[in-house]
């Protein structure tokens, strides 16, 4: 948890990582057209460091989605009547376990 950092606003975490980053937003709504396997090849070559913004309640602001240069397709649920909103916090596990482990390579 030492590596947590709490701070007040988007611009602060961009600062925090060099004062240049690359914006990737998460969804449950459709419209995300970065793929995990594309991203996943993006996050293996060097260029800024890339910031992953998942939200709260109704989700990201129209603003943070709008300044963002990428955002994922959203997690797609098993269910017939395609309702896949998730708790943010099984969303971000899942997202990063799909960018970052080695089993999905
Ligand atoms: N209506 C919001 C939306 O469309 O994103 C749901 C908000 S959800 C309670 C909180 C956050 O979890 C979202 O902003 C997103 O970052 C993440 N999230 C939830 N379900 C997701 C999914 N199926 N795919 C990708 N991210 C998801």
């Amino acid at each position: 948890m030492e590596t947590v950092h709490i701070v007040s606003s988007l611009d602060d975490v961009v600062a925090g990582v060099g004062g240049r980053a690359e914006l990737w937003a998460t969804s449950a709504a459709p419209g995300g057209t970065l793929d995990i396997e594309r991203a996943r090849e993006s996050l293996r070559v060097s260029g800024p460091p890339i910031v992953i913004l998942v939200g709260t309640g109704w989700g990201l602001a129209p603003e943070v989605l709008e300044r963002s240069a990428q955002r994922l397709v959203c997690i797609r649920s098993p269910r017939t009547d395609g309702y896949n909103h998730l708790s943010v916090r099984a969303a971000a596990a899942i997202t990063f376990d799909r960018l970052l482990s080695q089993r999905h390579g």
